[in-house]
């Protein structure tokens, strides 16, 4: 299999703009961006999903994402992130490497994830529950 177009940017092979860079990831700007300075967090070992990944380099990850937002809010200025990982082609991961988005939100810009909310039947989410327990 091809390299992911993550391994190419880390590679050199294809420009991006970087914003930090260590033994464990590099952050860069998102190509197009839900809301400008939306940023990825990316594994530098090309570890398809979240599944995948070991629990320290994973906790790297996230310390680094808490980075990005403390600089996303001082720099733009935003009101919250959304810090997020697709996780699988199913629930619509794009780039088969593991990367977290953390994306600058503000005040009344009007985005929102199109998701649809379901509801329970009577007594199924305490089921549920009892099955997902751990
Ligand atoms: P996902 O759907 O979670 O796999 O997200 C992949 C993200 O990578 C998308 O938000 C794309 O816009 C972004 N992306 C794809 N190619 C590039 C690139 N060459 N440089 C920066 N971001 C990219």
């Amino acid at each position: 299999m091809g390299k992911t177009v993550f391994e190419r940017i880390i590679d050199g092979e294809i420009p991006s703009v970087k914003i930090h860079e260590d033994d464990l990831c590099i952050v860069i700007l998102d190509i197009a961006p839900v809301e400008k300075g939306h940023a990825l967090v990316i594994a530098k070992t090309p570890y398809p999903t979240f599944t995948d990944c070991p629990e320290t380099t994973l906790s790297h990850m996230m310390e680094t994402a808490k980075q990005v937002d403390r600089k996303l809010r001082e720099v733009l200025h935003c009101d919250g992130t959304n810090i997020l990982i697709n996780n699988g082609k199913a629930s619509g991961q794009e780039v088969p490497h593991l990367h977290i988005h953390v994306i600058p939100r503000f005040t009344g810009d009007g985005q929102q994830f199109g998701f649809t909310k379901q509801q329970y039947a009577e007594g199924e989410q305490a089921r549920l529950g009892g099955k997902l327990e751990f």
